[in-house]
């Protein structure tokens, strides 16, 4: 379906700053069967129905990056497995694992749907997942998601070790939430084998009030507070996300951090985020963006659709600029996380 004739069709996504383009995100949904503190408020409004693409043109747009070198792939959302049939374009993009295009297949879930769909990820092609956990305390767990029980979380987890999935747990730190509880989580990730992931607060969407200046936590203290209980060995491991890796000395376990507030890690950037409107978002923390849709739904040739999408990365900024204090405490940009995908 190429109808692009340049003889640099096939080149690889090169952005202004020499970072290839290696890695799509694709927020699959922006609707959610939690209601997460930190990412939305309570009464969200969600985009309109009409505006989704459908499931086939995820796929294409999806395969239109593969072809033009993205290696890895992260369906995200809101929640992916909420979005309905969502399984067929997992098991569809799976394809591109099984002939070697794509390197990895992957999803970041909050976890309540995955006793139903553990074994289904393995079949088509996923091989490791991350999932959301900020808290061991059911009753904490229910007030940070407002709608989340955590029961069902682990027994997803549960599903997904038996279906043989690594996972990655993401943690946010949220200052009066969760910050008595990191080396539980550290303890517990160890015993259960799963990599452990903190991230920072950032300020995406309106929440209500100064809310996320009260939960802002910034890593370097969490970092300095764990050291007093735990080895952290350097690594040089990386994943291709933004991560800083250590090895906790006593479980074994990958230990990151994510802090795009205390340390910035855009030099490295290698990914573009896709929202399921088909929205390319060259930044998680800017706002400019780019139309895939209606080049995608203009022809069945995909010539204008590629233009598109290098002319998109041809824009990709320098970084972003996220701050949050007394006198920034509003969001930097106005969409949530749940629609560029975290
Ligand atoms: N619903 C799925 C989940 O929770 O894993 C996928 C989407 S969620 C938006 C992706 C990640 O973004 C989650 O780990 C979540 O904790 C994180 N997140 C959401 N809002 C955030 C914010 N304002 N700052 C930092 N992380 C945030
Ligand atoms: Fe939903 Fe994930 Fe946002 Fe929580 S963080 S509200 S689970 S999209």
């Amino acid at each position: 379906m190429d109808g692009n004739a340049s003889p640099h069709a096939d080149a690889p996504l090169i952005d202004p700053f020499a970072r290839a383009i290696s890695y799509l995100r694709v927020s699959v949904t922006d609707r959610c069967d939690f209601r997460c503190v930190y990412c939305m408020s309570e009464d969200m409004t969600f985009l309109p129905k009409a505006e989704i693409l459908s499931l086939e043109e995820l796929d294409r747009l999806c395969s239109a990056f593969v072809r033009l070198g993205v290696r890895k792939l992260r369906l995200t959302g809101g929640e992916p497995l909420v979005r309905r049939n969502v399984m067929s374009l997992i098991r569809n993009l799976g394809r591109h694992v099984r002939s070697g295009t794509l390197d990895e297949l992957t999803l970041t879930t909050n976890g309540s749907q995955l006793a139903k769909f553990a074994d289904e990820l393995v079949d088509a092609g996923v091989r490791r997942i991350n999932v959301s956990l900020d808290t061991l305390d059911a009753g904490r767990f229910a007030q940070l998601t407002r709608w989340g029980k955590l029961d069902q979380v682990l027994d997803g987890l549960k599903a997904a070790k038996r279906a043989g999935l690594q996972v990655k747990i993401n943690a946010v730190a949220l200052k009066g939430m969760n910050d008595d509880e990191f080396d539980r989580l550290i303890a517990w990730s160890g015993d259960e084998g799963f990599d452990l992931v903190f991230i920072e607060v950032m300020p995406m969407g309106e929440i209500g009030g100064d809310a996320r200046l009260d939960q802002y936590l910034p890593l370097s203290m969490v970092r300095a507070e764990i050291s007093k209980s735990w080895t952290l060995d350097e690594t040089d491991y990386r994943t291709g996300g933004p991560a800083r890796y250590f090895t906790v000395r006593e479980t074994g376990r990958r230990l990151g951090f994510i802090t795009p507030l205390t340390h910035n890690f855009c030099e490295s950037c290698n990914r573009v985020r896709l929202t399921c409107t088909g929205t390319l978002y060259m930044c998680l923390g800017q706002d400019d963006a780019a139309d895939l849709r209606a080049p995608l739904r203009a022809s069945d040739d995909d010539g204008a659709l590629d233009r598109a999408i290098r002319a998109a990365i041809a824009r990709k900024p320098k970084g972003h600029d996220f701050v949050i204090d007394r006198r920034h405490s509003g969001p930097a940009v106005q969409r949530h996380m749940s629609v560029t995908g975290g």
